[in-house]
């Protein structure tokens, strides 16, 4: 059998590896149009930071090597520019010499990925200075000119994973590095108050991040950009990370059938679709290029995130070897970091939720990774979205130091296990003192879930405040004295917890009069609202994730280090409340 793969990264050098562990009979060839196949694009942000020193630590594997390992015939610099789907054929062209052939296949894998989104801004052809990062050809383009041109100022356009990992990048390398982003937040996959911990991250590595704000305009060959607020920035280099746009093309042309922002779609074999929906039985397409699942709703989207492409390129190497399959769902795990943070999240957001009317509750914990009395422990800030009905869970998003995206590893791995988030509580996880806590962060968001759902009391959040003030709620502050005078939240009343029972006579005396309660973190919130409840109080509110997520909720942005509520480790006050 003679099988074709178009494109020999994540998602072809998966599948041609696979398909010869799996069968020495075969003919396997792969076609690439870089230079390079199977090379690490995740890591090419930290070959650019100096992170990763060595050129060739990018590649994983050479033709030479597929070659003489796996007998698989790599064709570099070779662009398949048309697939016959009915002749099973495709046209090949050779960009070194450009000669054209044909070559044909039983079957073939197309995994031709994602191209960096451009935009079409005023100036921007003339620029010189503007990249985009996609693969080694592009990194090394931008470590030429850094080389070459010594640029002392970076812009770059878009908070997204590439953009954020660019910022801190350029920024270890000696850069003034401003992040412009279009949207109120960077990462969108997060929450607004999760992402908020990343804007301090950045603007305390003396980044500067500048929302609500895009682009319009490139002058004096890219040196200057205007902004659509009417600033201008002086930028020696411009990296362009607004997003990716799959690289479909060749399948368009193929007449094989795509979703409305243009991916291959496929059935659960991972067979490629005609118009009328039938599939093709001999060819496949995996990664970036294509749609997924979501297991939260089945509507289809795209995950453009290296596991899927694997997953799917091994699959389908199974599915030719006669083995069944079955496509799996993405919920979309991922992972960043920034500088010490760890920003990891999976599934929908809020946002997402509300734009599809899934009915969701939001809850929001801050522990420390490890034992707190056990040297080291930093924070970790999670919420989880769920329904708080069958507990089903929505997504997760956790910004903390180490162990940040173990937690969210472990909600994943409940997740594709059917667990609800009231199960989270039941997971048994690893515990000695440097490692968590015998309540572990995750345990956590199922003990809160689980008491949100049972209405033990009603979470409120951070945006709610402004409008509660307004309608002057009774809003009480149970923290200590001490936190209180250190900044509560305007208008808030301070009874501190231990004090509670004794001070009844200063609550409302129409037991069903709404309290809105809050301390640190939650948890004295939640003692507190118990207590009023024993006391017969009906309307007990407790602020989700305390005075810490409000203030890291209402941070302002600053050009360079400033004030840190959101801090992450350290500080009394700071520090979750064990018991
Ligand atoms: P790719 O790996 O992009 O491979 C597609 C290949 O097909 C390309 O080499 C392309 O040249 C070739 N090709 C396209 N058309 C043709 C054609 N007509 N003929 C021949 N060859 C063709 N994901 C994560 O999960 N975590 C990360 O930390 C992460 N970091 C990233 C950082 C960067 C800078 C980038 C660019 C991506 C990152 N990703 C990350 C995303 C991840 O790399 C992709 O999801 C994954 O590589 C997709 O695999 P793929 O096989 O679909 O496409």
């Amino acid at each position: 059998m003679r099988i074709v793969i178009i494109g020999g990264v994540a998602g072809g050098a998966t599948a041609a590896t696979r398909l010869r562990r799996l069968s020495e009979k075969d003919e396997i060839v792969i076609y690439e149009k870089d230079k390079h196949i199977a090379y690490a694009n995740c890591g090419l942000p930290y070959y650019l930071g100096g992170v990763i020193k060595d050129r060739m630590a990018l590649s994983v594997q050479s033709p030479l090597g597929l070659k003489s390992r796996f007998n698989i015939d790599v064709k570099i610099s070779h662009e398949v520019i048309e697939i016959d789907t009915k002749e099973k054929k495709v046209k090949v062209k050779n960009l070194e010499n450009g000669e054209v052939f044909e070559d044909s296949f039983d079957k073939l894998i197309i995994s031709c990925g994602a191209n960096p989104r451009k935009l079409n801004i005023k100036g921007i052809d003339e620029a010189k200075n503007v990249f985009t990062l996609r693969n080694i050809g592009d990194t090394f383009a931008i470590d030429d000119y850094i080389n070459i041109n010594r640029p002392k100022t970076a812009l770059i356009v878009g908070g997204g994973f590439i953009g954020v990992e660019m910022a801190e990048n350029l920024q270890k390398r000696g850069l003034k590095v401003s992040l412009v982003e279009a949207l109120p937040q960077v990462m969108s996959n997060l929450d607004f108050e999760m992402a908020q911990f990343i804007h301090a991250e950045l603007n305390n590595h003396d980044i500067e991040v500048i929302l609500n704000t895009s682009v319009k305009e490139l002058q004096n060959e890219g040196k200057v950009a205007y902004l659509s607020d009417g600033s201008k920035l002086n930028a020696d280099i411009i990296i362009m990370a607004v997003g990716v746009v799959p690289e479909s093309t060749l399948a368009k042309n193929a007449n094989l059938k795509l979703g409305p922002n243009g991916h291959v779609q496929v059935d659960s074999n991972l067979n490629v679709l005609s118009q009328d929906g039938k599939p093709f039985v001999d060819i496949f397409a995996a990664g970036d290029m294509i749609e997924v699942t979501s297991p939260i709703d089945n509507s289809n989207y795209a995950v453009p995130l290296a596991w899927g492409a694997n997953r799917q390129g091994r699959l389908i190497a199974d599915k030719i070897n006669g083995y069944e399959i079955s496509a799996p769902k993405i919920m979309g795990v991922g992972a960043l970091q920034v500088f010490n943070l760890t920003v990891a999240s999976l599934g929908m957001n809020e946002k997402r939720l509300k734009a599809k009317n899934i009915d969701y509750a939001a809850v929001h914990a801050h522990r420390t990774n490890h034992a707190g009395y056990y040297p080291g422990a930093s924070m970790i800030s999670l919420k989880l979205l769920f329904d708080k009905k069958s507990g089903k869970i929505y997504g997760a998003q956790a910004v903390g130091g180490e162990g940040t995206e173990k937690r969210i590893d472990v909600i994943a791995t409940a997740m594709k296990g059917g667990l609800t988030a009231f199960d989270l509580a039941d997971v048994e996880i690893c515990y000695a003192p440097p490692y968590s806590s015998a309540k572990d962060p995750v345990n956590i968001l199922g003990y809160i879930a689980e008491n949100v759902s049972k209405e033990k009391y009603i979470p409120f959040y951070a945006e709610d405040i402004e409008k509660l003030q307004k309608e002057k709620v009774f809003l009480v502050d149970v923290r200590t004295e001490y936190e209180f005078g250190n900044g509560s939240i305007e208008s808030a009343v301070n009874i501190p917890v231990d004090s509670i029972r004794d001070n009844l006579d200063k609550f409302p005396k129409d037991k069903n009069e709404k309290i809105y309660i809050f301390c640190q973190i939650g948890l004295r919130g939640y003692i507190a609202s118990m207590i009023l409840k024993h006391n017969g109080y009906k309307n007990i509110y407790n602020l989700s994730g305390g005075y810490y997520t409000y203030k890291t909720y209402k941070r302002q942005l600053c050009a360079t280090y400033c004030e840190a509520p959101v801090k992450i480790s350290g500080g009394d006050s700071q520090m979750p409340e064990d018991i």
